[in-house]
């Protein structure tokens, strides 16, 4: 056959595959000509965005090419996931790691032994262990994938030292296909991961970073706890999110008081016991509607793809923590929300917390840098997907029409002079004092610490009525985000003014404000409204199609069933994608269930007849 007729059939091969055990219709963007490359022997450097798919790209050439794939996962929660979801499949998936006993892994030992395994997954200090080299050395072996590649890198977010040993993978078995994946977006993460993996000759595929189903949206931290609750309740009822805080002590308040108001709230973080710790991430797991209220350590590692919202109490350190953390919402492509609260004490705390670290110079600096960047997307007027895909070198031609700003357009306005005002009187002040005083001063307000340090004797004494204390609170903020106020932690949250400030105190050049839009308060119409039962995304989707929103929630009961009876969180019978095109679309037949995005051949089997027990008896009333 000639290259391109193998190539063909390599395709086709794969489409039977993806048609017969995940149920789906076609390939996405660049995983046809993943999978092509990776099957005919090539090695392949994969960025595609969590949700994107990259997981097709080395289980399908795994199961078509002799041999097992060997998956390279950095966290046994992820391999977990993996392999149950796999042989939920129908797919021949083990793991070899420390939660197995001992006869469970020479169990598996014994499966690749016989040839009778397709993906076999393991952490990278396992792999590269002499005794499991020598193991490998006598299977014939399909590829190494290593999944989370830019743990390798020492600049991203999840260095992990034991990944830069898999760079002997390759003269160890120089046949043997490799395929990096990842979906860490910025270019030194990238070329780091190509060098310490020997990947210089791998192809490369990059797909957009854009995740258009997250709406994205940064709101003025006013009653925190009280906007979070009526994010939740109001446009999230019923559904999985995670709610991220700076402290272990607060993600346990947050939790607790979600909790008093009837939510189901679980905090995680690490400090709290390894036991407790499982405990709360399988229920999150496996219970529909639970919240996690968590530090940023959780979610790595968590592969649930109905995660409906992500929230942000406070602010994360740079704008690709915050991508990634926000990228936990909506793998499964169905709509989800990314939620933050942001004020100017976000800002102070983590310029202190960048300042009381141990990095040098050089580091904090760069720390400080890449705060400023957040805070640029934070304060911006224009398209926030727009700011978020321009950092990452991935631009957007058009604003998205799914974002905060986008939505409800923000209003700016020349703020030069009001910005002088604030600066000439923390001037004036000697740079002693922090929001609250200084507006008291600008807006003329008569209190004991004005008369104690006879500051209404002072010419800006009263001379910014023109504001109201929250407008004056939105010009400071906006005026420390964009460095040309700081704040010193040491001294109470004192404002000082930098070397900018001078530009602007002599006038030498403008400013442009973003106005605040007014917290959205619910009407007491609207909160009496009875909120809607069902989780948001199923109401969106289904519309006010009642009895098709009626059906779903049917089809969730059975799944929850099922899933509890074969110990597994429901997403791994089914996600909601797949209940929701059978409450559509009401397949009465095996025939017409097969062609349901998401029913596989095994689940078919498995599953089939109780769903589509569900839907007949639902459609004779
Ligand atoms: P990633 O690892 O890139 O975050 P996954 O591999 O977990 O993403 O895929 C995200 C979701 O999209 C999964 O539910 C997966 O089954 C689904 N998916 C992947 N490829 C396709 C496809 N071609 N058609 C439909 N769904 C797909
Ligand atoms: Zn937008």
């Amino acid at each position: 056959m000639t290259s391109s007729a193998i190539n063909a059939q390599y395709t086709a091969d794969a489409q039977y595959l993806l048609r017969r055990v995940y149920g789906y219709a076609a390939f996405r963007d660049h995983q046809a000509d993943i999978i092509q490359h990776v099957i005919a022997g090539g090695d392949a450097f994969v960025l595609m965005p969590t949700g994107g798919g990259k997981s097709l790209c080395y289980q399908l050439p795994a199961m078509l090419r002799p041999g097992v794939g060997i998956v390279i996962s950095p966290l046994i929660a992820l391999m977990q996931d993996q392999v149950t979801a796999l042989n939920a499949l129908g797919v021949k998936a083990a793991m070899l790691n420390s939660s197995l006993t001992g006869p469970q892994r020479q169990t598996v030992k014994a499966q690749l032994r016989a040839g009778a395994l397709d993906l076999l997954y393991m952490a990278p200090e396992r792999l590269m262990l002499e005794d499991t080299l020598d193991m490998l050395a006598d299977c014939p072996l399909a590829l190494f994938a290593i999944d989370e590649a830019h743990c390798v890198s020492q600049w991203g977010h999840d260095f992990r030292p034991e990944y830069l040993q898999l760079s002997a993978l390759h003269e160890r078995f120089p046949e043997v296909p490799r395929i990096a994946l990842t979906a860490t977006a910025d270019t030194p993460t990238r070329r780091e991961i190509v060098e310490r993996l020997n990947l210089q000759d791998a192809r490369t595929f990059v797909s957009g970073f854009d995740r258009p189903n997250i709406r994205y949206r940064i709101v003025c931290k006013e009653s925190p706890r009280q906007q979070l609750y009526r994010f939740i309740t109001e446009e999230h009822p019923g559904d999985a999110g995670i709610v991220y805080c700076l402290s272990r002590k607060k993600t346990e308040e947050i939790a607790r008081w979600l909790q008093g108001k009837g939510l189901t709230a679980l905090p995680y973080h690490a400090g709290l016991d390894a036991r407790t710790r499982e405990q709360h991430q399988e229920r999150f797991l496996r219970e529909d509607g639970v919240i996690i209220v968590a530090t940023i350590g959780f979610g790595m590692g968590i592969d649930k793809p109905d995660v409906r919202f992500v929230a942000h109490l406070d602010l994360p350190k740079s704008i690709e923590a915050y991508y990634q953390e926000t990228g936990r919402a909506g793998r499964d492509g169905l709509p989800a929300d990314a939620w933050m609260v942001y004020g100017l004490a976000d800002v102070a705390i983590h310029r202190q917390l960048i300042e009381n670290s141990e990095a040098d110079a050089l580091h904090k600096r760069l720390e400080h840098q890449k705060l400023t960047a957040l805070l640029g997307l934070c304060e911006t007027a224009a398209c926030r997907r727009q700011v978020l895909l321009q950092y990452f070198s991935d631009a957007l031609p058009a604003p998205c029409g799914n974002c905060d700003t986008c939505l409800t357009p923000v209003e700016t306005w020349d703020g030069t002079l009001v910005a002088r005002k604030a600066l000439y009187v923390i001037r004036q002040t000697k740079q002693l004092f922090g929001v609250g005083h200084l507006t008291d001063i600008l807006r003329g307000t008569d209190t004991e610490k004005v008369r104690k340090f006879r500051h209404q004797q002072l010419s800006a004494f009263g001379n910014g009525q023109e504001l109201s204390e929250r407008e004056w609170a939105s010009v400071f903020r906006q005026l420390v985000a964009t460095g040309l106020l700081a704040v010193d932690m040491e001294q109470h949250g004192s404002l000082k003014l930098t070397p900018e400030s001078l530009q602007i105190l002599q006038n030498a050049r403008s400013i442009s404000l973003r106005k605040d839009p007014l917290p959205a308060r619910s009407t007491p119409g609207a909160s009496r409204k009875k909120a809607p039962r069902l989780a948001q995304t199923t109401a969106a989707r289904l519309g006010n199609n009642r009895a098709a929103s009626d059906l779903f929630e049917l089809l969730r009961v059975t799944r929850r069933e099922l899933a509890a009876l074969h110990s597994v969180p429901p997403y791994v019978i089914f996600h909601d994608k797949t209940l929701l095109e059978m409450a559509e679309l009401r397949p009465l037949s095996r025939e017409q269930l097969r062609g349901i995005t998401g029913v596989g051949e095994r689940k078919l089997e498995e599953y089939g007849d109780a769903f589509l027990e569900v839907i007949d008896r639902y459609v004779r009333g």
